[in-house]
C-alpha cells in the first residue's frame, strides 16, 4: 500500500514536537512498563530524580520516594486504567533533604484494552512550597507581633459593611473567632455606649473616602470591664479611585490612657497643694507685714524716751539696755519689713550711679556703733563707681559689713571693689569663724541661723535673704566663701545698669 506523504510528515511533525516539548518542559516525564520498568524518560526527569536514582532502562521509580509503597498503590491504580491527578510524594534526598513533588500517572494503550504501561509526570514544587511554609512563618510573626503589641488590622467592605478581623483585633476586643461576625455594626456595639457614635461616625466618614485622625475609644467588655482602644483608619480604593472599603489598625492603649490619669490626677493634687500653700504663704506676708508696721509705732515711742531718760537720768546704766533691745528690736522690724516689701514686689528699683568709697565711708559712720572700735580696711579706688539703688545698696553693705562685725570678734574686716566692663565686684572679708559647708548653702534662706557660736550674736535670720533679694533685683549675684577658723568672704556683682561702665 502506497503511504500517504503528507501523513507521513505529519507524524514526523508530531514525533519531533512531542520530543521537543518533553526535552524543554521543566515537568519530569517518565514512561513505565507493565512492570513498572522504566522505559523512556526526558532531562527534567533525571534531574528531578538524581538525587534518589539513577535513571537507566528499567529503573523502577518506586525507589526513588520516600513513601514507597505509596507510589506502588499509586501505579497499581493506573494500572487498571485510572489517570490519577497531583498526588504530593517526596523524593528523596541522599542528604536527608526531601523535595516535594506533585505526581500524575496517566495509564497507556488503547482505551478499553489492555493498558501496557504508564506515563508518570513529576512536577517539582519545592519552591511553591517553601514560598507557602514562608508565608505562613510570615503570618504566625506577624500574629506573635499582634499580640505581643496588643493590636489589630481589619478591612471593611464598603457594598455590604462586612469586615475581616486579624486575630488580634478579637483579643483586644474580648470576643471569640469562632462565634463573633464582624461587620461594621457589630464593631461599633462593642464600643463603649458612650463612644459608639463616634466610632460610627469615623467609619461611616473613612467610607466615605475621608481621612480622618485616630481616636481613642472604650470597649465595654461581655464581663463587666472596659479597656481603651485607640483606632485609625483609612479608606480603600481601586485604581479609579472608587472606594472599595476601609482598612484600619486598632490597638489597646489602656495601659498608656490609666497612666495619664495618674499622672493627670497627680497634678491636679500638686496644683491644689501649690495653690493652698500660695494662699498660706500670702497670709504669712500679710500677717508679717502687719505686725511689724504695727509694732514700729510704739517702738520708735520707746526709743525716743529711753534716749531722753539716759542723758537725763542717773540710772543710765539701767536705760542703756532698753535702748540697746528697743534698736535690735526695730532693726527686726525693718528688715521684716523689707522682706515684705520686696515679697509683694512693692518695693521698685531706682538705680543711680554713686562713687563706693565715699558711699561706704558714710555707711560707717552712721553705723558707729557696730564698729565700736574695730579695725574696718576700706581698699577700693577712689574712682570706682557703682550703679545700684541707693537705699538698696546701704542695706546691702550694711547686713554685709554688720554680719561681719558681728560674728568674727576680733581681727580686721576688708572691703575690697573690682571693676569690670561689665559689672563690678565688692567684697566683704572678715577674719572670723566662718561657716562650716554643710551650713554655708542655707545661710541665704530666710530664717536659718547657722547653729554654733554665731548664735550668741543678736539677729533673725533675715539678713543675707534680703541682701539676696536686693541683689537679684539689680540682675546681680552674691555669693559666699568661707573656710572655718579662717574668716568669711560674701562677694556681690551686680552689672551696670546702662550701656557705658564708665557713665559717660
Ligand atoms: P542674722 O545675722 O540675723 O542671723 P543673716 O541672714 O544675716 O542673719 O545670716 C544668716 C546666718 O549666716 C547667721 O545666723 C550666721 O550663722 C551666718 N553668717 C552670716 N554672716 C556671717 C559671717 N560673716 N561669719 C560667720 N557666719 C555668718
Amino acid at each position: 500500500m502506497q503511504s500517504n506523504p503528507d501523513s507521513m510528515v505529519t507524524s514526523a511533525l508530531h514525533d519531533a514536537h512531542l520530543r521537543a516539548a518533553l526535552g524543554i518542559s521543566s515537568d519530569g516525564m517518565v514512561c513505565l512498563d507493565r512492570s513498572g520498568g522504566a522505559v523512556a524518560w526526558n532531562k527534567a526527569a533525571t534531574r528531578l530524580l538524581a538525587p534518589a536514582v539513577d535513571l537507566v532502562a528499567g529503573s523502577h521509580l518506586a525507589e526513588a520516594f520516600v513513601e514507597v509503597s505509596v507510589f506502588e498503590d499509586l501505579r497499581a491504580r493506573c494500572m487498571v486504567g485510572e489517570t490519577v491527578l497531583a498526588q504530593r510524594l517526596d523524593v528523596s534526598g541522599n542528604d536527608g533533604r526531601r523535595g516535594p513533588v506533585l505526581l500524575t500517572l496517566v495509564p497507556l494503550g488503547d482505551p478499553g484494552t489492555t493498558v501496557l504501561g504508564c506515563t508518570v509526570a513529576i512536577r517539582d514544587i519545592s519552591e511553591q512550597t517553601t514560598g507557602q511554609e514562608a508565608l505562613a512563618e510570615g503570618e504566625a510573626r506577624i500574629r506573635r507581633a499582634e499580640a505581643l503589641a496588643r493590636t489589630g488590622t481589619f478591612v471593611v467592605n464598603a457594598a455590604d459593611g462586612s469586615a475581616q478581623w486579624s486575630e488580634g483585633m478579637y483579643a483586644i476586643h474580648g470576643v471569640d473567632p469562632a462565634t463573633f461576625i464582624p461587620s461594621i455594626k457589630t464593631h461599633v456595639a462593642l464600643a463603649g455606649e458612650a463612644d459608639r457614635a463616634v466610632l460610627e461616625n469615623l467609619l461611616a466618614r473613612t467610607l466615605g473616602g475621608e481621612t480622618l485622625p485616630a481616636i481613642d475609644h472604650r470597649v465595654a467588655h461581655a464581663d463587666g470591664t472596659r479597656s481603651w482602644v485607640s483606632i485609625a483608619v483609612e479608606p480603600r480604593r481601586d485604581i479609579a479611585g472608587r472606594v472599595l472599603g476601609l482598612s484600619g489598625v486598632c490597638q489597646d492603649v489602656s495601659a498608656r490612657i490609666e497612666s495619664e490619669a495618674a499622672v493627670q490626677q497627680a497634678l491636679e493634687r500638686e496644683r491644689q497643694v501649690t495653690h493652698e500653700l500660695r494662699q498660706l504663704d500670702a497670709l504669712k506676708d500679710e500677717f508679717l507685714a502687719t505686725a511689724s508696721h504695727e509694732l514700729r509705732t510704739p517702738l520708735t515711742s520707746i526709743m525716743g524716751f529711753a534716749a531722753l531718760l539716759s542723758t537725763t537720768d542717773e540710772r543710765a546704766e539701767l536705760v542703756e539696755p532698753i535702748e540697746r533691745n528697743a534698736r535690735e528690736m526695730h532693726r527686726l522690724i525693718e528688715a521684716l519689713l523689707d522682706q515684705a516689701r520686696l515679697q509683694s514686689g512693692e518695693r521698685t528699683m531706682i538705680p543711680s550711679r554713686f562713687a563706693l568709697a565715699p558711699a561706704i565711708a558714710t555707711l560707717l559712720t552712721e553705723h558707729s556703733e557696730l564698729i565700736d572700735g574695730r579695725d574696718v580696711v576700706l581698699d577700693i579706688a577712689e574712682d570706682a563707681e557703682i550703679e545700684m539703688d541707693r537705699e538698696a545698696f546701704e542695706i546691702v553693705l550694711g547686713n554685709l559689713v554688720g554680719n561681719a562685725l558681728k560674728y568674727s570678734h576680733n581681727g580686721s574686716v576688708t572691703i575690697t571693689a573690682e571693676v569690670g566692663d561689665n559689672d563690678i565686684s565688692v567684697a566683704v572679708r572678715d577674719e572670723g569663724p566662718g561657716i562650716a559647708p554643710s551650713h554655708l548653702e542655707h545661710v541665704f534662706e530666710p530664717f536659718y541661723r547657722a547653729p554654733g557660736a554665731a548664735l550668741d550674736a543678736p539677729g533673725s535670720g533675715l539678713g543675707l535673704a534680703i541682701v539676696r533679694r536686693y541683689v537679684e533685683k539689680h540682675g546681680g549675684t552674691v555669693i559666699c566663701n568661707s573656710r572655718v577658723g579662717a574668716g568669711t568672704t560674701f562677694t556681690l556683682t551686680v552689672p551696670w545698669q546702662s550701656e557705658d561702665p564708665k557713665g559717660s
